[in-house]
């Protein structure tokens, strides 16, 4: 008799490579948060890899952290070696969602190699589209508490008393890289680094875009969607 499928096991998504793609504040690390929580699969972000790999202390870590907090892309090579250690962990036996990554045509190319190399699928990339105003407004407007890390937005979702957190009332601290100059230059880099990637997989088509103005759960709604197969 064969064994009953476990009723509470997380659906299977459509491809074994999911790439959250989108400009900064589009919402990618939210909404990846929530699929991976929602398929049973690990989110990769590079973006806190690197937050995680900065706490160290030596040249390697203080160059990663200066380029970072200029809102300048880190070199693929730094962020392929990590992305590369992570995915060859057993959490990934049955997919991954790439968060912040890839972010370069280099980074692209590295992902289908790895992927051919152990036999998996092409990858399916969600492409976030979010108004250039929207995206403003979530960067500037992020604020987090440094004691409990809960984030809130200054235009969307504010705290109820000025700048400081409702549930430890500690001050909350902004992002140095949410800061007007290293805003400016995230922006710069999607465009000119990440940008170009939209096509790379849309020409494949490898790509769905989804609208990421609206509602944070009718996006996941939306894009849980898409993973099923739908
Ligand atoms: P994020 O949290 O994804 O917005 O990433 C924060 C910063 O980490 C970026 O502005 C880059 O400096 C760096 N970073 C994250 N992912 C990558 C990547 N795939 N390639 C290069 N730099 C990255």
């Amino acid at each position: 008799m064969g064994a009953e499928p476990r009723r509470d096991a997380p659906e299977r998504m459509v491809a074994y490579a999911v790439i959250f793609l989108g400009a900064p504040g589009a919402g990618k690390g939210t909404q990846a948060r929530e699929m991976s929580a929602r398929f049973g699969v690990p989110q990769i972000s590079t973006g806190d890899m690197l937050r995680e790999a900065i706490a160290g202390h030596s040249p390697l870590a203080w160059a990663i952290k200066a380029r970072m907090e200029a809102g300048e892309l880190v070199t693929d090579e730094v962020v392929c070696d990590l992305v590369e250690e992570r995915i060859g962990r057993p959490d990934g036996a049955n997919g991954f969602i790439l968060d912040g990554f890839p972010r370069t045509l280099k980074q692209a190319d590295f992902v289908d190699r790895l992927l051919a190399d152990q036999g998996h699928g092409a990858p399916l990339a969600l492409n976030i589209v979010v108004d250039q105003e929207v995206l403003l407004k979530r960067l500037t407007g992020r604020r987090t508490c440094p004691v409990c890390g809960r984030i809130y937005n200054m235009y969307f979702n504010p705290p109820l008393a000025d700048e400081v957190c409702d549930v430890d009332g500690a001050r909350l601290v902004q992002r140095a890289d949410d800061q007007e100059a290293a805003i400016r230059q995230r922006l710069v880099a999607y465009d000119g680094e990440t940008k170009p990637l939209i096509e790379h997989y849309r020409e494949r088509q490898l790509l769905r875009d989804v609208n990421g103005n609206g509602d944070r759960e009718a996006i996941a709604e939306e894009l849980a969607r898409i993973l099923r197969g739908a």
